[in-house]
């Protein structure tokens, strides 16, 4: 594996030919590192190279990590995102460190993360995670459910409702990949028309981040290509 400055470099190398080709600014997409399984030394080293925002999938490594890094007398700073599932028994814990969950799929789940939400930290920014795919395993709100969610979310004091995310099925055929994602957009677009206003679509990963900022991704969510192959 190269060293954190050269994956870094890469993946911002993509993103910004992939901005060129889209027409779009560089400046309109931003970068999470996704560091679920990673250490925190792992996470400390490209923090230094200038990464503010980290995504973690798993409640425990959430706490573990930010815990570690946050402490004082000197936190980090980082912007910890959550992108995994959460169970109702986990939301206090995202609710008192995360600044973003990607993951949002039920009201329960936002009603109580709004509840858990320390005053002082400001509103949690949410996107709702939709099942674009239509694979019944797969997690996230059916499409046709979206509006009414997007209504419950968007009344809730102290959340913020950012945008939509999504997972899409593998797909290696660069040309292929682009169709869920542009799915999302439409709806994020058509969310938009019933007064919402949305301004993320979190969307793209290691293999498919070019499909993704051709569709409008304003955040891509990159883990193997910043740290390696994940151990199995
Ligand atoms: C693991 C994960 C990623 C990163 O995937 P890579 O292919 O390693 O870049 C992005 N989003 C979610 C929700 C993930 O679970």
């Amino acid at each position: 594996m190269s060293t954190p400055e050269a994956a870094l470099e890469r993946v911002h190398a993509r993103i910004t030919q992939a901005c060129h080709r889209a027409g779009r600014p560089r400046d309109s997409v931003r970068l999470l590192a996704v560091s679920k399984t990673r250490d925190v030394a792992e996470i400390r080293a490209l923090h230094r190279l200038g990464q503010t925002a980290f995504g973690e999938n798993y409640v425990q490594e959430l706490i573990d990590k930010h815990d570690a890094l946050e402490a004082p007398p000197e936190p980090a700073g980082i912007e910890w995102h959550f992108i995994g599932p959460l169970q109702s028994n986990k939301t206090r814990a995202v609710a008192e460190r995360a600044a973003w969950v990607h993951t949002l799929e039920r009201e329960k789940i936002a009603r109580r993360l709004s509840e858990q939400r320390p005053e002082h930290l400001g509103p949690l920014q949410v996107c709702i995670q939709v099942n674009v795919s239509g694979e019944p395993q797969k997690a996230g709100v059916e499409p046709d459910a979206l509006p009414a969610l997007a209504d419950a979310i968007a009344a809730l004091p102290h959340l913020h409702l950012r945008g939509l995310m999504t997972l899409p099925a593998a797909e290696t055929d660069p040309e292929r990949q682009r169709i869920p994602f542009a799915r999302l957009r439409e709806l994020r677009d058509d969310l938009c028309r019933r007064g919402h206003e949305l301004d993320t679509l979190s969307m793209g990963m290691s293999g498919d981040l070019e499909a993704a900022i051709l569709e409008g991704a304003s955040l891509v969510r990159i883990g193997t290509d910043l740290f390696g192959p994940r151990p199995a």
